[in-house]
C-alpha cells in the first residue's frame, strides 16, 4: 500500500514537473507520435546516407524543390500570412501551400500558428515555449516539439477556428505517410532521399530559428535575444527567416529581410503572388508605421 501510494505521489510529481525537467525521451499524451516520427526519419536518413550517397542531381533537384516549396508554405503561408496577418492569400494558393507545409514536416497550420505566437508574446521569458536561454539548446531546437504543454488554440487562435483549419489535423498523417514514403515510386534512392533525407533537412533548418536565432551574446536573460543569422541564409534556402531579429523588432511586417543584402525569397514570393492577384493586403514598412505597429 505504501508502495502504491508513494508511486503515486512520484507519478504526480513527474507529471507536475515542467517538460524541460523531464527526462528527454517522455513525451507528452497530445505529441506522443512525434518523438517516434522524428527517430524514423533521422534512422531512415541515415541508412539513406550510407546506402545512397551520391543521389545524381535529379534526385538533389527533387528534393531541393520539396523543401523549397515546403519552406514557402512554412514562412509565407503559415508564418507571415497565418500567424502574423502580414498579408492575405488567395484561399486556392494558402490551402497548396498548407499542404506543401504539412508534406515537408511542419505540422498542422492551428498548432503552428498557436505556438508561433505563444513565442511572440512569451519571448524570451520563462514562458517561452521553445527559450533556449530558459530551458537549454536541445529543448529549443527539438524537444519542446514533443514535451512542451499543447498550445492554447482557443485563446491563441480564436480567428482559426474553423474546419478549413482543423481539416489539416486529420490529413497530417496520410499527408506524412505519402512524404515519407512516396519518393519510392522513383526507386530505392528516392524513397531516402526525396523522402526521410530531405526531411530530416527541413526539420533542422527550421528549428535553427528556435535554437540559433536566440542566442545574441550577452544578452541578459529575459531580455530580446533574437538574432540575424547570415550563415543560416542557405539552409533556410535563401527564404528569409534567417533575419529574426528583424523578425522580432517589427513582426508585423510581410518582409524579413531589411535590404538586398539580407535575401529574402518568401517576400519575392509574396510579391509575385501579389503581382498575380493571389495575395493581398501585404503589410509593408510604410503602412505599417503609420498604423503604429
Ligand atoms: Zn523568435
Ligand atoms: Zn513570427
Amino acid at each position: 500500500m505504501a508502495a502504491e501510494q508513494s508511486a503515486r505521489v512520484f507519478a504526480s510529481a513527474a507529471t507536475a514537473a515542467p517538460g524541460w525537467e523531464w527526462p528527454w525521451w517522455r513525451t507528452t499524451h497530445h505529441d506522443r507520435m512525434v518523438l517516434p516520427w522524428f527517430v524514423l526519419i533521422h534512422l531512415t536518413a541515415l541508412a539513406g546516407l550510407i546506402l545512397f550517397p551520391l543521389p545524381g542531381w535529379r534526385l538533389l533537384a527533387g528534393a531541393f524543390a520539396l523543401s523549397w516549396i515546403g519552406g514557402i508554405g512554412t514562412t509565407v503561408c503559415y508564418h507571415r500570412a497565418l500567424a502574423h496577418r502580414a498579408l492575405k492569400l488567395n484561399p486556392w494558393i494558402e490551402a497548396v501551400l498548407t499542404f506543401f507545409a504539412v508534406f515537408n514536416g511542419s505540422g498542422q497550420p492551428l498548432t503552428w500558428v498557436a505556438s508561433h505566437r505563444i513565442h511572440h508574446a512569451n519571448a524570451d521569458t520563462a514562458d517561452d515555449v521553445s527559450s533556449p536561454a530558459w530551458h537549454g539548446f536541445w529543448w529549443a531546437h527539438l524537444r519542446w516539439l514533443w514535451q512542451a504543454e499543447a498550445p492554447a488554440i482557443g485563446k491563441f487562435c480564436p480567428d482559426m477556428e474553423r474546419s478549413s483549419y482543423r481539416v489539416w489535423q486529420m490529413l497530417q498523417m496520410p499527408i506524412l505517410a505519402l512524404s515519407f514514403f512516396g519518393g519510392a515510386y522513383f526507386g530505392l534512392a528516392a524513397f531516402f532521399w526525396l523522402g526521410a533525407i530531405r526531411l530530416v533537412f527541413s526539420l533542422h533548418a527550421q528549428c535553427f530559428v528556435n535554437s540559433v536565432c536566440h542566442t545574441e551574446p550577452n544578452t541578459p536573460i529575459g531580455e530580446d535575444s533574437s538574432r540575424n543569422v547570415r550563415w543560416l541564409a542557405p539552409i533556410h534556402l535563401f527564404q528569409g527567416e534567417n533575419w529574426h531579429r528583424n523578425h522580432h523588432a517589427r513582426p508585423a511586417l510581410a518582409r524579413l529581410g531589411r535590404n538586398w543584402r539580407q535575401p529574402d525569397a518568401g517576400y519575392g514570393v509574396i510579391c509575385l503572388l501579389e503581382k498575380l492577384g493571389m495575395a493581398s493586403e501585404v503589410r509593408r514598412a510604410r503602412a505599417v508605421a503609420e498604423i503604429g505597429v
